[in-house]
């Protein structure tokens, strides 16, 4: 069974044709720029050389039939026709209280995710594009919804509900609804593997660190609390997201800056969190090669670095035990001196890095020492392919 996924962004597409029966990616690719001039696919099978095409894809329904032919291509493709894809496993960034698990997609499902448009204007729209390019070309596939919020739709109201009037929960649905959902989980069953315990008894810190940073309290295997909120915003300090800041801060700087709510949005969204600290960039590698000489560089590492302990500090406190922490995403899997220096600074609760097993890119593994109170472990995250065994769970029903 071959199940594609797609993950669509608004001027982008990600695909992953993936063979379940090996688990094994048969090709991938990224198209970029889609509507804007200079619309490119880079299309690699796997075994065979990465080819670019570069055509104007004024929509992702263009971007999409040009990914169809790629996959099929006689010399570049994967398969022989696209009888070949058995189902279609889409990313959805926004389910809302609608949806706490992947769903196959119909009339009523596509309404769903439309009306949580209202509440994530931001991600759902090209989402939903993806959705409709492929019921169009491929009209007698199964097409399947996986939703970043759905794993977290196990948190009880305590942890969900902000400090608002109620009404506004029950007017707008203004609630915690958490992210990185599929990574979550997909690393929670990893770790329980490697726990050698089933799932539904561990309890875990995951913490997923890259361009967007979340941290999840697992609570016998089902998602507990989440440091993202209402939107992909809150929490940690990210890439170029503000993370927690105090509310009246947003008002104090509209009113100075003379800033509509948009360009508010733009400014927490893109143009802050460590890039707009550091003022160097918004990748962890550039920051740790300029920290040695820029005092801004470091002090955005050093800010991330506290945060990711603050959380982890605190769902210490939301947990009754902590069977594992995982590290998970670009800096997660990456950065050793970040591990490290994350770990080094919760010794007073009794955790403890091993120098040897952390100096790993990449690799699932343990990294705690013997005697740490806790164990940590490093899980590559995998979200292609979580979405490609939700889908083919609901696709064999
Ligand atoms: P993601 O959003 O999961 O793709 O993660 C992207 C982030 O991971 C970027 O900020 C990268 O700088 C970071 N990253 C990737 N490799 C490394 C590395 N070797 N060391 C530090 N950060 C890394």
């Amino acid at each position: 069974m071959n199940i594609l996924v797609i993950n669509c962004g608004s001027s982008s597409l990600k695909y992953q044709l993936i063979d379940m029966a090996k688990e094994e990616v048969l090709a991938k690719g990224l198209v970029e720029r889609i509507g804007i001039e200079g619309s490119v696919i880079k299309h690699e099978t796997m075994g065979k050389e990465e080819v670019k095409i570069q055509e104007e894809m004024k929509d992702h329904k263009r971007a999409l039939e040009l990914v169809l032919s790629s996959l099929t291509n006689k010399d570049y493709g994967a398969v022989e026709s696209l009888d070949a894809i058995d189902a279609v496993g889409h990313r959805v960034v926004h389910g809302g209280e609608a949806f706490a698990d992947s769903v196959i997609i119909n009339d009523e499902v596509m309404k769903a995710i439309n009306d949580n448009v209202e509440i994530a204007p931001l991600h759902n729209p090209p989402n939903i594009m993806g959705i409709e390019a492929c019921s169009e070309l491929m009209k007698d596939v199964p097409q399947v919804a996986v939703f970043d919020t759905a794993f977290h739709q196990t948190m009880p109201e305590k942890n969900y509900i902000y400090g608002l009037p109620y009404e506004y929960y029950e007017k707008y649905k203004v609630r915690r609804y958490g992210f990185h959902g599929t990574s979550h989980k997909y690393v929670t069953e990893k770790a329980a593997e490697l726990l050698n315990k089933p799932v539904n008894e561990v309890n875990l810190i995951t913490c997923h660190l890259g361009n967007g940073s979340s941290i999840t309290a697992v609570e016998n295997g089902k998602s507990m609390d989440s440091s993202m909120g209402f939107t992909p915003l809150e929490g940690l300090v990210m890439g170029t997201r503000t993370g927690n800041l105090d509310p009246a801060i947003i008002t104090f700087l509209m009113e100075k800056e003379n800033l509509n709510p948009e360009e508010m949005s733009n400014l927490m969204n893109k143009k802050s969190g460590v890039l707009g600290i550091s003022g160097v960039s918004s990748d962890f590698r550039d920051l740790e090669d300029a920290a040695k000489d820029n005092h801004r560089a470091q002090l955005a590492l050093d800010i991330f670095e506290s945060n990711v302990r603050k959380f982890i500090g605190a769902y210490f406190a939301t947990l009754d035990h902590v069977d594992a922490i995982v590290f998970t995403a670009g800096v997660g899997e990456n950065s050793i001196s970040m591990r490290a220096s994350i770990v080094e600074g919760l010794k007073n609760l009794g955790l403890k890095i091993d120098d040897k097993r952390n100096d790993i890119r990449g690799k699932a593994q343990e990294i705690s020492a013997g005697d740490s109170s806790v164990k940590i472990f490093v899980i590559p995250t995998n979200e292609e392919l979580m979405i490609a065994k939700e889908t083919l769970a609901l696709t064999q029903k």
